[in-house]
């Protein structure tokens, strides 16, 4: 069964954490998120939060759109170099990838500084 804004909070805090591990639906997450906010459900609103986050869906509203075609469909890749996984963003409308890094955070301020060629 797909999970829905309701199924995530008419549950405990515990139940709805284990259920966020399969949701990959960032915009699904987003209702829920300001669903439980607006219940006051402070620790489901912060698992929805965890659970956002770790999809690379914090970031990716708030990035600057992509430096070639202006495309703001951007998502996260990820690459095995030397045993270590290096993330760098795609735009899904040309599919030029940024500048990569070990760390999310410094891969998406990379790409926000990025010059267009
Ligand atoms: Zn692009």
């Amino acid at each position: 069964m797909a999970a829905t804004v309701n199924s995530l909070l008419n549950t405990s805090a515990d139940d709805c954490k284990i259920s966020l591990a399969f949701v990959t639906d960032i915009s699904l997450l987003r209702q829920a998120l300001a669903a439980a906010q607006e219940r006051g459900e402070k620790t489901k609103a912060k698992h929805i939060a965890q659970r956002i986050k770790q999809l690379g869906g914090a970031d990716l509203a708030d990035l600057k759109p992509c430096p070639f075609c202006g495309g703001k469909h951007l998502y996260w890749d990820h690459m095995i170099v030397d045993n270590e996984e290096l993330h760098f963003l795609v735009c899904k409308e040309c599919g030029c990838e940024g500048p990569t890094s070990v760390l999310r955070q410094v891969a998406g301020l990379l790409w926000e500084t990025r010059q267009p060629i």
